[in-house]
């Protein structure tokens, strides 16, 4: 016997809607590429998101079409968030950081129709447009008296005139809930980017999880600057949590250096933030040179990347910040885990709980997970042995765009996030490695994330980062790579023995380098294969 509840299909359109109708003069702020600060509220940006679908329409866009987009955190990119979705075509954020060859490839891949382009990238689009085979429009996110005048894009149409007579009435159309609703690349460890194909259902599943006590937490109350570009798994859901909750908005655009965030952070009042450790490394160091404090932020959730130890702490000690530590994946939209402590931890000491935050949470319901061996036999959940990391649930995907990489779900409905972890009794996931990153020395795995939280912990290491680096006793041995903070000064024997008092004898790098700077990818992350490249030919001393 089937129930007798209303079967409404969950849309994206229906967040604007809500966010509109409940939270009307609620604001969005943006720093805009132009320059200024730019205010309006949901009820505009309602109005503004209908023009946006209504353009499209008029500009021959149907149902399934992919829409791109090469923009940065702002209202405009809210906008066609909605608009485009809503309509039921598909939004295709590219990442503008990636290589020149990548953005062609995922441009042409996805078969986009039109791109939508953030002033500042319009360079970068003039080149490679004679390389995207299905762009049929170039639309510059601006007005028309902030276009440039050397810009030889041919047909290149203007936003603002674009939307301006359009009627801002379009009434959201009904279709299938597992429409397709946005799409985003991820670069995988081989091959070419891979599209993660979101729709409708799981954005909005993903929306009610995120915003659950335990997850994000976002109220009404709540005043939320997603550093995390919109480009990068949607902004980690925020755009969609945000509207869902009612949430005030403030979008960064192109400034994120720590004056120009902190700025943002004090001026509009921001409780809550998120983005990966690279950029709270740049607003940490901001503040401490100019002696600055918080006066509003009350959560930093840190994901991407392992949040560093000694992060979490200054966030605490120094500007009274919690940092909520969170794990995803592109393919989980991304949310996975986030680290709440328990009640029971609250007796914790300080280094206890510094422990326990250094895991990267428990999953909210909705996610399952477990850890599996070699043989894909499920390990226990005892905290201590670790595994490949598998996950299932309605906001993670079962294969990518246009079938590129095959199955990726096993004979269970399991998805092999690539990642080693380990799971405590009380649900808490900790990421050893990623199975290609883990340093294998004797048959026994070294986690190269514990080694750079350690080395982090020293105080005059701005970064650090570890990888296997062929030994002929023992396969491979860890190599630390540093880079020292300005003036610092630190030497091989001092790190070592700073590190002989955090890890295992065994696990002590054999080799020390000191960098300029280390790589990283479009999203932020240590770039490892570039590392590895470099240090390809590297002989160890004890090798
Ligand atoms: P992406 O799809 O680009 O967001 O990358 C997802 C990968 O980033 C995960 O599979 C992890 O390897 C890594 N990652 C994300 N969050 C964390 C975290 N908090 N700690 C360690 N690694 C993380």
């Amino acid at each position: 016997m089937l129930g007798l509840m209303q079967d409404r299909p969950l849309l994206i359109s229906q967040l604007i809607d809500h966010a509109a109708a409940n939270h009307g003069d609620t604001e969005i702020v943006s720093r805009t590429v132009e320059g200024p600060i730019h205010r309006y509220t949901y009820r505009d940006a309602r109005v503004r998101a209908r023009k946006v679908a209504e353009a499209l329409i008029s500009r021959g866009v149907t149902r399934g079409d992919r829409i791109g987009t090469l923009a940065w955190n702002g209202y405009r990119h809210f906008e066609l968030y909605y608009g485009i979705s809503g309509m039921g075509a598909v939004c295709h954020t590219i990442n503008p950081r990636l290589f020149p060859e990548q953005i062609v490839y995922i441009v042409n891949h996805a078969e986009d129709q039109i791109l939508f382009v953030d002033l500042n990238l319009l360079p970068t689009v003039e080149k490679l447009l004679p390389q995207f085979t299905t762009v049929r429009h170039v639309v510059a996110m601006t007005d028309r008296a902030h276009l440039p005048r050397d810009c030889r894009i041919p047909t290149l149409l203007v936003y603002e005139e674009l939307i301006a007579d359009q009627p801002g009435t379009y009434e959201w159309p009904e279709f299938d809930e597992r429409t397709a609703s946005s799409l985003c690349y991820t670069s995988g460890t081989t091959g070419n980017p891979k599209g993660v194909l979101y729709h409708h259902r799981s954005t909005l599943l993903h929306a009610y999880g995120s915003a659950l006590p335990d997850t994000l937490g976002i109220g009404a109350r709540a005043v939320v600057l997603p550093v995390v570009p919109m480009f990068h798994v949607n902004a980690w859901g925020l755009p969609y949590s945000g509207a869902l909750a009612g949430a005030k908005l403030v979008f960064p655009g192109v400034a994120l250096d720590g004056a120009s965030l902190y700025e943002l952070f004090e001026q509009e009042r921001v409780t809550f933030t998120a983005g990966v450790p690279t950029v709270w490394l740049a607003l940490l160091n901001h503040m401490q040179a100019n002696k600055l404090k918080l006066s509003t932020l009350k959560y930093a959730v840190i994901g991407g990347s392992a949040a560093p130890p000694a992060m979490i702490e200054t966030f605490a000690r120094d500007f009274g910040v919690e940092v909520l530590h969170a794990w995803g994946m592109s393919e989980m939209s991304p949310l996975g885990t986030v680290n709440h402590p328990k009640e029971k931890h609250q007796a914790l000491s300080a280094d206890e709980l510094l422990k326990v935050r250094l895991k990267q949470g428990r999953p909210p319901f909705g996610v399952e997970m477990k850890i599996v061996d070699d043989a894909g036999k499920e390990l226990p959940r005892d905290g201590k042995a670790f595994g490949d990391l598998l996950v299932r649930g309605p906001w993670i995907t079962s294969g990518y765009f246009k079938g590129e990489g095959g199955e990726v779900l096993d004979e269970g409905g399991w998805f092999a996030t690539g990642d080693v972890a380990t799971i405590d009794p009380d649900g808490y996931m900790q990421i050893t490695d990623r199975s290609k990153d883990v340093i294998k020395s004797g048959g026994e795995w070294i986690s190269s994330i514990n080694l750079e939280n350690a080395a982090m912990a020293h105080p005059a290491v701005a970064e650090a980062a570890v990888i296997g680096v062929a030994h002929p006793k023992w396969d491979e041995r860890p190599l630390l790579i540093v880079h020292r903070k300005p003036d610092a000064q630190i030497d091989k024997t001092e790190l070592i023995e700073f590190l002989g008092t955090r890890v295992a004898k065994w696990w002590l790098p054999d080799d020390v380098q000191f960098v300029d700077a280390i790589p990283h990818t479009a999203t932020g992350k240590i770039l490892k294969t570039k590392l590895r490249e470099t240090f390809r030919d590297y002989r160890l001393p004890t090798a």
